[in-house]
């Protein structure tokens, strides 16, 4: 698959395509049209090509559209890190999907991004969102998610926005990616 379009990085200098991931996307209409089709296809070519990836968004890989896909498997080592990972998902492709809080309680973790080279650091979510979106075929589908699922997609989901989980660090906290992984292995070996 080695014709697949590489990640837009954001903060490496060289990449001539960031702008699309600093501005909102496109919503798509149904049915889809043969180019639409083919961006999710390269989106899913690209998801399965990574071994630990929970969600991509279409302007990762440098579609301005709305486009995500995200899985939260049962897992029992991702959930030893995520031990907010109440609810899963099977591997899901969403079209113009948008969510909304539930509340205003937030909580605290670790996120990575194949758009931030090398980084990591920790976003405060809201713990419960209401999501919206359609499917493949168009059916509309719509519901609560909670911890983990909820950060996801509020992570995939702010990608169709213009926003980047970078925005949210706090000064200071940014890690790098040994730092983080580090981290990681403590916690789980706990
Ligand atoms: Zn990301």
């Amino acid at each position: 698959m080695s014709n697949l379009p590489s990640y837009v990085i954001l903060n490496d200098p060289q990449d001539n395509r960031v702008n699309v991931l600093r501005q909102p996307a496109q919503s798509l209409t149904f049915p889809l049209s043969k180019e639409d089709r083919e961006i999710v296809q390269i989106l899913t070519d690209k998801f399965e090509q990574e071994d630990n990836c929970a969600g991509l968004a279409a302007p990762q890989i440098g579609f301005a559209k709305q486009i995500i896909i995200f899985e939260v498997p049962d897992d029992p080592k991702l959930k030893k890190w995520r031990p907010d990972l109440v609810q899963t998902m099977p591997k899901t492709v969403w079209i113009n999907p948008t969510y909304e809080p539930l509340g205003d309680e937030k909580h605290s973790d670790y996120e990575g991004c194949f758009s931030v080279k090398d980084m990591a650091g920790p976003v405060a979510r809201f713990k419960t969102i209401h999501y919206s979106a359609y499917t493949l075929e168009g059916e509309h589908v719509e519901g609560r998610a909670e911890g983990f699922l909820a950060r996801l997609l509020q992570h995939e989901i702010d990608h169709l926005r213009g926003r980047c989980f970078i925005d949210y660090v706090p000064d200071g906290e940014l890690l790098s990616i040994e730092e983080y992984r580090k981290r990681r292995q403590k916690a789980m070996e706990s």
